[in-house]
């Protein structure tokens, strides 16, 4: 299922992240309440992708909200 390298994850959750935020505002700030919704519907699937895909490709395990250069729990190196 896990077919992305963890800094690709990191970069597309960012990306989603920024997009989500940016619409967010912009929806709140002209009262355009169904952009805002998108806003937050993309911000939750950007977060769900982020704690599925962004995991050790050694033990399966979640590997934090920091970028990392060895899993914190088996100490495995991060693609
Ligand atoms: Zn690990």
């Amino acid at each position: 299922m896990n077919n992305f390298s963890t800094k690709k994850v990191r970069k597309l959750y960012i990306l989603f992240i920024v997009i989500s935020c940016l619409l967010l505002v912009f929806g709140l700030l002209k009262t355009m309440w169904g952009l805002a919704v998108v806003g937050w519907f993309i911000m939750a699937c950007a977060v769900f992708f982020y704690l599925v895909c962004y995991r050790c490709h050694n033990c399966g395990k979640f590997l934090g909200r920091d970028s990392v250069k060895h899993c914190p729990h088996c100490g495995s190196e991060v693609e």
